[in-house]
């Protein structure tokens, strides 16, 4: 086994793997109106390439989960196939999926009798018409209705993700918190980050983590949870004592690259070892010329050893990558 180890002491095991970066919403703080150019269909990895890839990742590089998203993971014609695989690999990964949940009523049973673990769904408003003016789609109801089925699947804990938008959604922080505990999900929201197709994104419109905790405590008492945090991204408090739990995740105001343990796979099978890295390798190519599984494996770990300290979006020189979060996978 070859860790993926940068020169920092971090070694990813966790790897989020983009099987689209198709959308079926336009979230304003993700993509235009009219969508984006998108990956022109050769240039996606088959199923049996990603399969391959993650093969790799399992049994030559020490990955012990796989996230699976987009885009919008949903609309890969193949994603049961693919979770059923890669549950069935050898020292089998935990398989999880963030999705926007259109289509999950449906699909909910098969992801979880194929060995999906967990899901995640996006949801940052539950009112229809702040719904319609983010995703600019009238589907809020297709939404709750994928969150109903994949806990009656079990694919629990339910987590929901939340992006907050000054002058849009703002100031449903805690209605968004009280619908869900009432049903059991586990919320948490994201600071938004500079990764929108538009390059709209600016400090200053963004809601930061000590606005979004002070909204909440308007309405309960939340005290920091005591277990340990390790490289999870949400910081995580007790509700009113708990269990339940909100979390954010506050990549902009409060990093945690130093505890960082992710890779990530685009859909066209290139390597980024971080969200906002520059540069990518690319696994695509070797992979169409006939390298073997090892060759494939010390690509990758090339990619992971040049992974910087931090994402750098304080620093006055950080540059956006090039590609919108939903091309990349978020
Ligand atoms: N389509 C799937 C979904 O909606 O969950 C998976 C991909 S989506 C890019 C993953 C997550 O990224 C969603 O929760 C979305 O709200 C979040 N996201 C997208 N753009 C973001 C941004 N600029 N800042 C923070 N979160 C963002």
């Amino acid at each position: 086994m070859q860790p993926l180890a940068d020169r920092y002491g971090r070694v990813a095991t966790d790897l989020r793997v983009s099987l689209t970066d198709r959308c079926n919403l336009r979230c304003s703080y993700c993509m235009p109106a009219e969508g984006l150019d998108w990956l022109p269909g050769d240039e996606v990895l088959t199923d049996d390439e990603v399969v391959r890839l993650i093969r790799i990742g399992v049994e030559h590089l020490g990955i012990r989960e796989v996230r699976f998203t987009g885009g919008e993971p949903l609309v890969r014609r193949g994603l049961v196939d693919i979770v059923r695989r890669t549950n069935a690999l050898q020292r089998a990964p935990e398989t999880s999926l963030t999705t926007n949940a259109l289509g999950l009523a449906r699909i909910a049973p098969a992801l979880a009798e194929a060995g999906l673990a967990r899901i995640n769904v996006s949801l940052d408003t539950v009112r229809p018409d702040t719904s319609s003016e983010i995703t600019r789609r009238d589907r809020l109801e297709d939404v709750v209705a994928g969150l109903e089925a994949a806990k009656a699947a079990g694919l629990g804990p339910v987590k929901v993700n939340a992006v907050l938008l000054r002058g849009v959604n703002d100031d449903q922080a805690l209605e968004l918190l009280d619908w869900c505990l009432a049903r059991s999900y586990e919320l948490r929201f994201i600071e938004q980050m500079p990764l929108d197709a538009q390059h709209g994104w600016t400090r200053d419109r963004m809601i930061t983590a000590d606005e979004i905790l002070a909204a909440l405590e308007a309405g309960h008492e939340l005290t920091p949870a005591e277990e340990p945090r390790g490289s999870a991204p949400a910081e995580l408090f007790l509700v009113d004592g708990g269990p339940a739990t909100v979390g954010v995740i506050a990549s902009v105001t409060r990093p945690f690259c130093g505890d960082c343990d992710r890779v990530r796979l685009t859909a066209d099978g290139q390597v980024r070892n971080c969200l906002f890295a520059r540069e990518e390798s690319d696994l695509r190519t070797a992979l169409r010329a006939g390298a073997t599984d090892q060759e494939i494996a010390d690509r990758w770990v090339i990619a992971m050893s040049s992974k910087l300290p931090g994402h750098g979006i304080d620093d006055p020189t950080f540059l956006q990558p090039d590609r919108p979060m939903s091309a990349i996978g978020g």
